[in-house]
């Protein structure tokens, strides 16, 4: 068994049964896959881990995706968006923090009042940070013009996560409108490269009607796609959500939870340069597990730098942690994680991926 996952592991590349394999292996035999995963991480991307302060704009959303908590549909949270000020100041934070860069996500909006401020911000965190914070926008699908607007504004990079790249069971977990369109989700990544954006996508794993075959093809949709950025985790049900129904079908949260370090650890085997987030939700799990994330193969971490006040609004899915953290508390909390990991923070660095900067000079 053991001697099999080892010559499996020294291929140079993996065929789609090469992974449900990998995928498939138990606790033990998992082993041998993270050290040949934390093996990579060092040699290709060494021990820094970068900061990515995290903004939760808002919540207000215009989709309807059967999973989250934010949706359009759940009347239970109260909606909001951050003032500007709140925004800078955590944008400020972070320069002070030498984070060098941070994440503003939020619900996704299409309207012009939305889009503009978006746009006003980046430039205002432009001109306090002297052009030298960079940005991640995740505020979801938006025209060309929406996302050239952003890039000129000051954004670098993005993150639009393909949620689950097999078509038929993208549309299981959305409503059949033309607002929840798996082409449309492709083209949207498509658009953003042509601009010029750093690509992040990902996928939840553990998903009601999910195979460990789609989890394969979600790896090899990430490979060919020639992605920057990475961010996985476990889907965590939510009971205001239509997918709470099935909850009797997953897997047990500890399995999620292995099967979601496999695919960190088999993602950074296949592409060894790129950047891979230790996602909250894995931390939802268990208590240490963006380190355990960490160790596999992650290098980035998303410290939260919403102001508390509006984090029960914002939960995607349940026992979301560090409810009533504030930034400064998160950030000692995450250094003493990052140390217990073996590895250091790379403060004052931007944290590019290697990978698109090899793909830019290639
Ligand atoms: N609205 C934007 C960004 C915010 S949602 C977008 O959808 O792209 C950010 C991510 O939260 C989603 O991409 C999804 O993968 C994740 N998410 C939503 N509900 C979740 C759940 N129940 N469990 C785990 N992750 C979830
Ligand atoms: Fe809105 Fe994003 Fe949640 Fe979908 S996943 S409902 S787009 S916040």
């Amino acid at each position: 068994m053991d001697t099999e996952i080892k010559s499996i592991l020294k291929k140079e590349t993996f065929s789609k049964e090469d992974l449900v394999r990998l995928l498939s292996c138990n606790e033990e035999e998992s082993r041998k896959i993270f050290e040949r995963s934390k093996a990579v991480k060092d040699e290709q991307v060494g021990k820094k881990v970068y900061f990515r302060g995290l903004i939760e704009y808002s919540n207000y959303c215009s989709k309807n995706c059967l999973y989250c908590g934010i949706r359009a549909g759940n009347s239970r949270y109260i909606r909001y968006q951050m003032p500007d000020e709140e925004v800078l100041e955590a944008a400020k934070y972070a320069f002070d923090h030498k984070f060098a860069s941070i994440v503003i996500q939020s619900g996704e909006r299409n309207d012009r009042k939305f889009i503009n401020s978006i746009e006003r911000l980046l430039r205002e965190i432009q001109r306090i940070s002297e052009g030298m914070l960079h940005v991640t926008l995740s505020l979801g699908e938006q025209t060309e013009e929406t996302y050239q607007r952003w890039f000129a504004a000051g954004a670098h990079r993005y993150l639009l996560r393909i949620e689950v790249s097999n078509p038929e069971l993208y549309r299981k977990l959305h409503p059949n409108d033309k607002h929840h369109d798996y082409n449309k989700r492709i083209e949207a990544l498509i658009r953003l490269r042509k601009v010029g954006y750093q690509i992040g996508t990902g996928v939840m794993i553990g998903l009601p009607f999910q195979t460990i075959p789609d989890l394969a093809d979600d790896l090899i949709f990430f490979r060919d796609f020639d992605i920057d950025m990475a961010g996985m985790g476990p889907y965590i049900e939510h009971k205001d959500t239509p997918l709470y129904q099935f909850r009797k079908e997953l897997l047990p949260l500890r399995e999620r939870f292995l099967l979601s370090l496999k695919m960190v650890a088999l993602l950074r085997i296949i592409m060894k340069d790129i950047n891979i987030a230790a996602t909250t939700a894995m931390q939802t799990i268990d208590p240490q597990g963006r380190e355990k994330a960490l160790l596999v193969g992650a290098n980035v971490i998303m410290p939260n730098l919403t102001p508390v006040n509006y984090r029960q609004n914002y939960l995607l899915y349940e026992n979301k942690p560090c409810l009533d953290e504030e930034a400064e508390e998160c950030k000692s909390c995450l250094e003493a994680r990052i140390a217990l990991a073996g590895d250091e923070i790379g403060y004052g660095e931007w944290g590019d991926s290697r990978h698109f900067k090899r793909r830019q000079n290639s």
